[in-house]
């Protein structure tokens, strides 16, 4: 393997203001907030709050670039595409940089943002490339002398809502199919981690994307969030994070102009093992299926349901994975666990692991702050006693605790898995290859992974049934979200006769 080029301790920030038609700006108001390192509790930067009036701005830029006769309008699609790849060039020619900055700023492993975040950032948006200029209409049968045809043009003005676990790759997952489709766009980062998405913002300038076609405002839910989901003239919000903030979002375009909604909502999501496998095999794929990314992520495998004829035994060695687990500081590259996000987010964590303790779920390891270190540290914890009806069986824990349930046949294990809310992605660890269907079949989720876990492509669609969101991103599924179908519908003497 490459040897990877280590992590730069305390990166250059060299933006931090608003990125409003192509250019760096302050905030109307002057305001700033500070952004923190989550494994030191340190300061990084005063950055730019964007408020109504900087969304505001940041509209009327996408808008003057959406104007018909606009470059942006005026370009090939397939020179969106050009640019997209030159975008991924530059990513590329930074990544260590990029992987430094959101490492600092976010806490997540430097290792795993140089080998997934940012090349699977690349690789979408190369992905998109390609789409720019093959995502097509078509021709409709249609009696009497008419010509029908359908074109796929853009939506308009979208906006982006991003949480902060995985920046690189949300910024990118919406950015490369809306602008590949031909749309303008205004990001905002989560106040928890803007500085990856104003560093991208400035590679999108460098790659030659015309002023306006991206802003990117940071700031924080209830004001910038807040305008950019009730904007008139916004056309579509995409947005990741949380079911509370997923409901507004909703709500702010039912309260103001219908604008088209996606979301991305997070899981519970269960990962199913049978007997008739490789003990060590699945236990690892079990605690990594939860502990990537500390369990910071809506897709982890929270709710680990183990055949009881195994039971035992894979708890035994979970519980020591769990504690094999490497805890250190995220720009180490040996190091498995860092921080939490924040401060709010421990103390999250802590106060559910708490109620689950309370209701009679038993800590087989970890289950609390680690001592005596700066940072938002928790130990990887195993819960086990668990029913389904508590509070931690049904909450998303977003941190580093799996949870382990016992069950004895493929009927029981079903309705358990789909006794939730979300339904993200669940995974499924067997040989036999009845079971897996199943088990697929009857899942109610957006993605099954068979004997894998967390393994994503470009391509493959991504969304939840249920409460774990609306639409779907990535794969080809998502042009639809950032397209209008315009009809076409002209008569012509002799268009209709079949000759
Ligand atoms: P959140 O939903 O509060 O924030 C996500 C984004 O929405 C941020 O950019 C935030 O500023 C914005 N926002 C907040 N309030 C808003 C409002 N009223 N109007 C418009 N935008 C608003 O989520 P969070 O605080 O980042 O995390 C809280 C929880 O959300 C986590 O504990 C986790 O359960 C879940 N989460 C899920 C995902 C996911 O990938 N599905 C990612 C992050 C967090
Ligand atoms: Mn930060």
């Amino acid at each position: 393997m490459d040897k990877i080029p280590p992590a730069l301790i305390k990166p250059e920030i060299r933006y931090t203001k608003l990125f409003i038609n192509n250019e760096w700006v302050d905030s109307k108001d002057g305001s700033t907030f500070a952004t923190y390192n989550p494994s030191t509790e340190e300061k990084n930067a005063d950055v730019a709050e964007g408020k109504e009036a900087d969304i505001d701005a940041a509209v009327q830029a996408a808008k003057a670039a959406f104007l018909p006769g606009a470059a942006w309008r005026k370009m090939d699609a397939s020179y969106r595409g050009v640019l997209l790849n030159r975008f991924a060039d530059l990513i590329k020619r930074d990544a260590q940089y990029i992987a430094s900055l959101e490492c600092f700023d976010n806490g997540k492993l430097y290792d795993s943002l140089l080998k997934f975040d940012v090349p699977y950032s690349i690789s979408i948006i190369r992905y998109f490339a390609g789409w720019a200029d093959k995502y097509h209409g078509k021709t409709i049968p249609f009696d009497g002398d008419y010509f029908c045809y359908t074109k796929h043009e853009p939506v308009g003005i979208c906006g982006a809502i991003l949480p902060w676990n995985v920046p690189i790759i949300m910024f990118t997952m919406k950015f490369a199919p809306c602008v590949a489709m031909g749309n303008v766009l205004i990001v905002k980062p989560s106040e928890n981690t803007p500085l990856s998405a104003l560093y991208l913002a400035s590679l999108a300038k460098e790659a030659g994307f015309p002023p306006g076609v991206l802003n990117v405002v940071p700031g924080f839910g209830k004001t910038a969030g807040h305008a950019l989901s009730h904007h008139m003239e916004v056309d579509k919000i995409s947005f990741t994070g949380s079911g509370v903030t997923g409901r507004l979002i909703q709500k702010a375009s039912a309260d103001s102009n219908l604008k088209r909604v996606s979301l991305e909502l997070g899981g519970k999501s269960p990962n199913i093992v049978f007997s008739d496998v490789d003990i060590d095999e699945a236990v690892s794929l079990a605690s990594n299926a939860m502990f990537v990314h500390n369990g910071q992520t809506c897709l982890a495998g929270s709710r680990t349901f183990v055949h009881e004829d195994i039971y035992e035994e894979f708890v035994k060695k979970s519980v020591q994975k769990a504690k094999s687990l490497k805890i250190g500081e995220p720009e180490d590259v040996s190091t498995e666990i860092g921080p939490l996000i924040s401060k709010i987010q421990e103390d999250r964590v802590l106060g559910l692991l708490k109620s689950g303790v309370e209701e009679g779920a038993k800590v087989m390891c970890g289950g609390k702050k680690m001592e005596g270190k700066k940072g938002f540290y928790i130990e990887p914890t195993v819960l086990t006693g668990l029913c389904d009806d508590m509070k931690v069986s049904k909450e998303e824990i977003f941190g580093p605790v799996q949870q382990i349930y016992k069950f004895k046949d493929v009927n029981e294990v079903i309705e358990r898995a789909n006794n939730t809310r979300y339904g993200l992605v669940a995974g499924v660890i067997t040989n036999d290859v009845n079971k897996v269907m199943a088990i697929s079949n009857a899942l109610r989720a957006g993605t099954v992974w068979v004997n894998c876990y967390f393994v994503l492509s470009p391509g493959n669609p991504f969304g939840g049934f249920k409460e774990s969101g609306i639409g779907r991103e990535n794969g080809e599924y998502v042009l639809s979200q950032y397209t209008e179908v315009k009809t076409v519908i002209m008569k012509i003497p002799g268009s209709g006769a079949q000759v």
